[in-house]
């Protein structure tokens, strides 16, 4: 294997070159996108889309792995829709559901079977389900888990990590993407007019003696450890061994609530998630992406004893499009073909996942880049940097802005990232997608080096 590269050139990768080509046959999405601007905030409907490069595109069309833009250009997606496509686009199940029940209703703000049909599903699959509810989005359910868990203790502080990202409501976007400069112990707001928040303190992924410190200074005062099981948003880094089990303990030990934030790893590290990969049961766990297979849906699953104060009416928990059923339709049959076989689907997601991943690395080795890839399976990370990360603070030493210039390069050559170096992989993509795109990244490691 040749050096490592440590100090990479702002030509890697061809940014100028491949920024050109994009800007060239991408010219509607940059139409559409000036004439959004107009009238729609930032030309984007969620803020973190806002930073695409050469700028947002646009897209019309969706079909298994493939997603095109209103150019009619192609490419291979592994962003699906920042991690709900588990199925991929359109699956034919998930749409069917969809047509069949907008013939009929598309909300009733009332009972309907689909709810207690999909309550059963969840339960019978999600450990710490006895009990579940539903809202549509993952921030909104966050705020339902962390209301309840001070109810259920009467305590008003949650214990979070940094890096790890539980939504954009005011009490839990924090602690997200903190500055180098920043405290840790001294976390501020993200945005501006979010309400300062002091219920909530902060510990460091990976890290037990700082939560013990972190502990022994509130563990009185805390009504709930909430974490991403893996840390998804900053770099996909896995939970230590023993570390998910040992939150677990603590939680119990200092009289809070577990939350695992399986938004991300739901139904996409294994059918059960990241409770059924690691084997440890949260008090509650929250789910938002997969779960729907594209739709608007979120849930809350925990043990009876707590969600009774839900089903009590003690802790609001409201919503007109609730359980609607038009999203309920979809994931039942999203959620059918992904438990079918008790999960046999997915071996060949993760095998999938891994040889993407590993074949990745090593063609950016080989061509002498510094890099680390982490992650589960069908969720990963690829950053350029030396050694792994263990926690938020580690990310920072990776390459932002060359992995951003791969991203362009990929873009370019029909391959759709996620701009903050995640990947994910559908039950959709096949083999010869992934050999397909190992090609591309090749091609790219060897035009790419100056
Ligand atoms: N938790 C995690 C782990 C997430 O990744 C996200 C979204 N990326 C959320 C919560 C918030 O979900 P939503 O965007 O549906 O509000």
């Amino acid at each position: 294997m040749p050096d490592l590269k440590t100090t990479p050139a702002q030509t890697d990768f061809l940014p100028e070159i491949h920024g050109q080509n994009l800007r060239r046959k991408t010219r509607r999405s940059f139409e559409q996108y000036q004439r959004a601007r107009r009238t729609l905030a930032g030309g984007v409907s969620s803020g973190m889309r806002r930073n695409a490069r050469p700028y947002p595109l646009a897209y019309d069309d969706g079909t298994g792995s493939q997603v095109f833009d209103i150019d009619g250009n192609a490419y291979l997606d592994y962003g699906l829709a920042w991690g709900p496509l588990i199925l991929g686009h359109s699956h034919p199940a998930v749409v069917e559901a969809i047509q069949r029940q907008a013939a009929r209703a598309l909300t009733f703000g009332a009972q309907h079977e689909l709810e207690y049909q999909v309550a059963e599903l969840l339960t019978g699959i999600i450990p710490c389900a006895d009990l579940v509810c539903f809202a549509n989005s993952g921030t909104e359910i966050i705020q339902v888990a962390l209301r309840l868990t001070r109810a259920a203790t009467g305590r008003r502080k949650f214990l979070k990590f940094e890096g790890h990202y539980h939504g954009w409501s005011d009490e839990a976007l924090i602690a997200y993407h903190p500055k180098a400069t920043d405290e840790l112990e001294k976390p501020a707001p993200v945005g501006a007019g979010q309400l300062p928040n002091n219920q909530v303190v902060v510990a460091e992924w990976n890290n037990p003696a700082h939560v013990e410190q972190v502990l022994d200074r509130h563990g009185s005062e805390i009504s709930a450890i909430i974490c991403e099981p893996l840390l998804a948003n900053s770099g996909c880094i896995p939970a230590a061994p023993g570390f998910l089990e040992y939150l677990r303990e603590k939680a119990t030990a200092c009289g809070a609530l577990l939350i695992f934030d399986e938004v991300i790893t739901g139904f996409r590290v294994d059918l059960a998630g990241a409770q059924g990969r690691w084997g440890v049961t949260p008090d509650l766990a929250t789910y938002a992406k997969a779960v729907g297979g594209g739709v608007p849906l979120s849930v809350l699953a925990g043990r009876s004893e707590y969600m009774d104060l839900i089903a009590r009416g003690d802790v609001v928990h409201a919503g007109t499009l609730n359980g609607n059923p038009l999203c309920l339709a979809a994931a039942k049959a999203a959620i059918e073909v992904l438990a079918a076989g008790n999960g046999s689907l997915y071996p060949a997601l993760r095998a999938r996942g891994e040889r993407l991943r590993h074949g990745i690395e090593q063609a950016l080795r080989t061509a002498g880049f510094p890099v680390v890839t982490s992650g589960d399976g069908p969720v990963f990370q690829v950053s350029f940097m030396c050694d792994p990360a263990s926690s938020y603070r580690d990310m920072l030493r990776a390459d932002a802005s060359l992995y951003s210039n791969f991203a362009l390069a990929l873009l370019d050559l029909g391959v759709l990232v996620l701009p903050d170096g995640r990947w994910y992989v559908s039950a959709a993509h096949s083999d010869n997608d992934i050999e397909q795109t190992l090609q591309i990244v090749q091609s790219i490691c060897s035009a790419g080096r100056t």
